[in-house]
């Protein structure tokens, strides 16, 4: 098979099989083929892989940053000089057009471990002075062995943008991928050691939930970063709990974009296209959600479904092609599903709606109008390319109905008002916000949820405090005054 890898997991610096672990099929959402065959971590490679991040873990804190920064550097340089490989397996693992993968995926992992390496030599505490000549001083340390978890939408990105910041800090990782998607962590595992990351600094492990949930049990570990739902991030949260373990948890969300009558249409229609439809809608930051002011409405969903005639669906090897499969079977039936409850509670279909009769798992890029807060479709996360369109009148009623949902992770304003984008965005209670614009996630900018969206930040300097504590040191200049 094209796509197999030389073994399931990569552990100290090699690729490692353990055939009595459950299957696992690779499957090209394309086209329904199987282009891999794995297998998940039994106990004894869950086992192999702790260990060898454990004792990796001192070595790799004591070099020092400067020379961290260069191995992670170098890995950026290598997947940027591969980008086009490593797009099209992510474009096999996925289903994600080749026309996105290339741009979207293995280099915005090379921009996490560009941006990170550069920061892994400035990681340091700082000098507090006090009265009387005493001081503190603190120390950056690193956390240990961190876990990273994956959903299967990034698989590239999310391996890097939770690996780089971790072995900038001095600490070393287990990485589990989605079991829908195994296949690119590997390449990125590969690359680091070619880079020069010494053996069990970056080790990459397959497996269903069970596997995860035994890593984030595990005594070792120090830390869990996890991208998926949020019924997944309750039952990790918890269980990192009963180990007063560090988390980071970049879940799901409902978000809402909002569309002012003054708004430039083409700008907000294009914000909504690329809120919905980029990844075939498999997006976490997703602005699913569109409140369109009824003064612009019937202009707004005309010039919407004019534009959404122009994607291109097809085969994504195409490069002409901008719209893919879902990732799954069963993700595509999921969106069906959402797309017949909306039907049967009464939303407009305004476009698609239905499954594309052609191999592999296609479904329409879908719109309903007079969507209203209470339907099915409106409050739960779909995952998929369908967008909820609603009414509304004035600013108080938007912002109160854009907030009124358990997710927080972002949230999107299109208007030419300067003062009414900012009160909004500060109205927001979402983590990641956007005006006139949706769904740039930049490493530069830190990036994740608030409510049920999520603990923590990813990318960005905040990163770092995630990845790492403070060791506080008290200098006494003077003698000890005691009371007795
Ligand atoms: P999921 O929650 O089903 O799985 C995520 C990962 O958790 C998988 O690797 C899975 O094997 C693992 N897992 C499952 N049960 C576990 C357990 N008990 N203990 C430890 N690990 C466990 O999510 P998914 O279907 O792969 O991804 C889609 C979801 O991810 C959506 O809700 C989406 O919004 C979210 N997501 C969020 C972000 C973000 O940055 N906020 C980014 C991408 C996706």
């Amino acid at each position: 098979m094209k796509f197999q890898p030389r073994a399931s997991h990569f552990i100290d610096g090699e690729y490692v099989e353990d055939t009595n672990g459950a299957a696992i099929e690779v499957i090209y959402p394309a086209t329904g083929e199987v282009i891999a065959r794995l297998h998940s971590a039994t106990p004894a490679i869950v086992e192999q892989a702790l260990n060898s991040a454990k004792n990796a873990q001192a070595a790799w804190v004591a070099l020092s940053g400067t020379e961290r920064g260069r191995i992670l550097r170098r890995a950026s340089d290598i997947m940027r000089e591969r980008n086009y490989d490593l797009s099209v397996l992510e474009t096999h693992d996925t289903g994600k057009p080749i026309q996105e993968t290339t741009v979207a995926d293995a280099t915005s992992g090379a921009d996490a471990l560009e941006y990170f390496g550069g920061l892994a030599a400035s990681l340091t505490g700082e000098h507090i002075p006090l009265g009387g000549g005493d001081f503190v001083y603190t120390i950056c340390e690193a956390l240990g062995v961190c876990v990273g978890i994956g959903a299967w939408n990034y698989p590239t990105q999310i391996a890097c943008w939770k690996g780089a910041p971790a072995l900038a800090c001095g600490n070393t990782m287990v990485f589990k991928p989605s079991e829908t998607t195994p296949l690119s962590a590997l390449k990125v595992a590969e690359i680091l050691v070619e880079a020069g990351a010494p053996k069990g600094v970056y080790n990459v492990i397959q497996g269903y939930g069970d596997v995860g949930a035994s890593l984030v049990s595990d005594p070792r570990v120090a830390k869990v970063s996890l991208t998926g739902s949020v019924p997944t991030g309750r039952k990790v949260y918890a269980a990192a709990a009963d180990g007063m373990k560090h988390v980071t948890m970049e879940l799901g969300g409902k978000s809402p974009m909002i569309v002012f009558d003054d708004a430039d249409i083409e700008n907000a229609v294009s914000g909504a296209i690329l809120g919905n439809f980029y990844s075939s809608g498999q997006v976490c930051s997703n602005g699913t959600r569109v409140f369109v002011q009824k003064g612009i409405k019937e202009a707004f969903l005309k010039r919407l479904s004019e534009r959404l005639a122009h994607a291109k669906i097809g085969d994504p090897m195409d490069e002409d092609v901008s719209f893919g499969p879902m990732v799954s079977e069963n993700q595509m039936n999921i969106a069906l599903g959402y797309i017949e409850k909306g039907k049967a509670e009464g939303a407009r279909l305004v476009y698609g709606g239905e499954r594309i009769e052609r191999d592999g798992y296609f479904v329409q890029p879908t719109v309903f109008a007079d969507v209203t807060d209470n339907m099915t479709i409106a409050r739960e996360e779909i995952f998929g390319p369908v967008m909820s369109v609603l009414d509304f009148e004035t600013e108080e009623e938007v912002m109160a109905r854009a907030n009124d949902t358990e997710f927080g992770l972002a949230a999107g304003v299109f208007t030419n008002d300067l003062t009414r984008a900012h009160r909004i965005v500060a109205g927001f209670e979402a983590g990641t916000c956007y005006i006139n614009t949706y769904n740039l996630a930049p490493v530069e900018a830190p990036f994740g949820g608030s409510k049920m969206s999520g603990v923590g930040r990813e990318n960005s300097k905040l990163a770092i405090n995630h990845f790492s504590e403070m060791k506080t040191v008290y200098v006494s200049m003077n003698d000890v005054e005691a009371p007795y």
